[in-house]
């Protein structure tokens, strides 16, 4: 990545701008493939995240590997992962109003900078915070936005479907849409047993 990004990185890995800073013990800036074309964006670290300083390595990061791996999609070469907000809320709780405002435009710089060609969405924290507060992920999981002329697919957070398994086939659904533009847009002899 170019040397704008490097210094994002190094902005953020240092940031105080909100109190989440006081209680982190890492940044999770991000991890994955800038250029993999995907970016994958969930809520904000949780207390395996917080200690490892990467995104969805807990419970819910080994599912959405495991949804990403059925569309033959990985880390490595297809994704990028980040969040709303780049530090550990105390006890998992959702990020406050001033936290999201004081984060998202790293998350932002991060876009324009990996300037991905689809964006997904994992639950209502980052469906809300950055494409529109009133929006139901209910009601508009598995449909293709456009946001700042981008291509955007709100999904359910792996989190929910770990409390509610039911959710499984629609994702499941939604990601074969994924899959589907992806070889749209990105890679057409893309391979992908189970999506
Ligand atoms: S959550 Fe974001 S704005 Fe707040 S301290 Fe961490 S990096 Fe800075």
């Amino acid at each position: 990545m170019n040397q704008e990004y490097e210094q994002l990185k190094k902005t953020v890995l240092a940031c105080t701008k909100c109190r989440l800073s006081e209680t982190r013990t890492q940044v999770v800036f991000g991890e994955g493939n800038p250029q993999g074309g995907i970016l994958i964006i969930g809520e904000g670290p949780g207390r395996d995240e917080d200690l490892q300083g990467r995104p969805f390595v807990g419970r819910s990061g080994k599912l959405l590997d495991k949804i990403l791996a059925d569309c033959g999609f990985n880390r490595t070469n297809h994704v990028f992962i980040a969040n709303i907000v780049k530090c550990r809320p105390p006890e998992n709780r959702v990020p406050l109003p001033d936290e999201k405002a004081a984060c998202i435009p790293f998350l932002m710089k991060q876009i324009e900078l990996l300037d991905p060609k689809i964006i997904l969405l994992l639950g209502a924290t980052a469906l809300n915070g950055l494409v529109d507060p009133k929006l139901k992920i209910t009601k508009v999981r598995g449909q293709w936005m456009e946001w700042n002329n981008r291509l955007v697919m709100p999904v359910f957070h792996p989190s929910a479907l770990l409390r509610n398994p039911n959710l499984k086939p629609e994702t499941m659904e939604d990601f074969k849409k994924v899959v589907a533009k992806y070889r749209e847009v990105i890679d057409p002899k893309h391979i992908s047993e189970n999506c």
